[in-house]
């Protein structure tokens, strides 16, 4: 991608926004906000999600489930048979010229159930899980910190089906196995579950995946050594007096971010839309469900605030929206130009996803800075100086090298 023909450019304003990541986002060209909680994803913003949605797909994929789309205009029938249309505070609702409501769904418990009814017969077509990646929407009194707590968000939400609760607690298990190494491409580290109730949603027992950092809503004590975390709320624990009860590490208290739930359902759902199968000994059951979420466009704020420095964003790898950031250079000098369009045209050939600063009039200096806030994982400059060679330097760090193309090449593709 030529930077010039880039849709969504840097902006130099430095307005003061409410987390880092919402400034970072919007400065870097990833975000624009329309209106509280509500935001457009420009290009660059795009190619982080569909990486992230990717990872989750591919992870999804391998322990069973199978991918589907979902409405997100809900009847209000669906919602009062399970009696949330009164009991959701953030359900969003709205009522055509005609006269019919609906609701914009937050969640899709009453889509999916009656849908897995008009398939299910027999414990033969159990289990079964279903999974899609799309909108949400929360009726959020105040949303904040950017796309870290909007009105309208992205969300990939899994549902399961089983025989029996001993088959939930298998799968719930394989699904916060497959929740750790998705979080893990995406680039985060040191994620915390937490074990919480589930509010609103279901009353039974649901965990939650969280990130350390100062732009969180809820406190965590939080093991420094494992993944051992609760919420202050519940826990019985106070780091000054004890330790992990899992490892025996010190214990601290920080802010978290959210990035995941899961939830055993129950025959919650089940019941109410009377969804039933006959077991082996050919007797009616309800199948015991499970609903396991990632917040999506939440992903892509709460890496910006681990990953970032005072000049702007860090990309991990696995989810930047390019591999490389080619710099030009000394653009009116026509060598400089022909080496840096043959290089651009090499590594587009190599399949490497690159953005290439072609402009002609920005300074060195501006295209430094710009590189460093958008914050693509290498970068790479040609200019007179480099001659044959290109300058390579990885985002966060100092050192730059000079290297030839195919040094380069194998670099990044490894
Ligand atoms: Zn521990």
């Amino acid at each position: 991608m030529l930077y010039s023909h880039l849709f969504g450019k840097t902006k130099k304003e430095v307005k003061k926004y409410d987390s880092i990541s919402h400034q970072l986002l919007t400065q870097a060209g990833f975000i624009d906000q329309i209106a509280a909680g509500i935001y457009n994803l420009l290009p660059l913003g795009k190619r982080v999600l569909a990486k992230i949605e990717n990872i989750i797909r591919e992870e999804m994929n391998k322990i069973g489930a199978q991918e589907l789309e979902m409405p997100l205009l809900h009847p209000k029938t669906f919602w009062e048979t399970t009696d949330r249309w009164q009991t959701v505070d953030v359900l969003f609702k709205t009522k055509s010229q005609y006269g019919q409501e609906y609701a914009l769904a937050p969640t899709h418990e009453e889509t999916i159930t009656p849908l897995v009814k008009k398939f299910l017969k027999s414990y033969r077509d159990l289990p079964l899980a279903l999974y899609h990646i799309t909108k949400k929407f929360r009726d959020e009194p105040r949303p904040k910190s950017g796309i870290l707590r909007g009105r309208e968000f992205g969300m990939k939400d899994l549902y399961s089906f089983h025989q029996d609760k001993n088959g939930l607690k298998n799968f719930y298990q394989t699904v916060i196995k497959a929740y750790l190494k998705i979080f893990k491409r995406c680039g985060f580290n040191n994620v915390k579950i937490t074990e919480a109730s589930g509010g609103s949603f279901t009353k039974k027992y649901s965990h939650e995946f969280n990130v350390i950092t100062p732009a969180g809503e809820v406190n965590l004590i939080y093991c420094q050594k494992c993944s051992f975390a609760q919420n202050i709320e519940i826990s019985q624990l106070d780091p000054k007096k004890n330790q992990c009860p899992k490892c025996r590490s010190n214990l601290k208290i920080d802010k978290a971010i959210e990035i995941g739930n899961i939830f055993d359902l129950g025959t919650r759902f089940s019941q109410a839309f009377n969804l039933i199968f006959i077991d082996k000994n050919g007797e009616k059951k309800f199948p015991v469900m499970g609903c396991y979420g990632i917040g999506t466009t939440r992903i892509i704020g709460a890496i910006v605030e681990i990953s970032h420095d005072d000049r702007g964003i860090i990309w991990p790898k696995n989810i930047a929206p390019y591999q490389a950031h080619l710099i030009g250079l000394d653009l009116k000098d026509k060598d400089v130009k022909n080496n840096c369009d043959k290089i651009y045209n090499q590594l587009l050939k190599d399949e490497v996803e690159v953005l290439f600063d072609d402009r002609e009039e920005a300074t060195a200096g501006e295209k430094f800075a710009d590189a460093d806030l958008i914050g693509i994982p290498v970068r790479l400059v040609v200019s007179k100086k480099t001659g044959k060679k290109i300058e390579y330097k990885k985002r966060g760090e100092k050192e730059t090298k000079l290297l030839a193309l195919k040094d380069i090449i194998n670099q990044i593709k490894n």
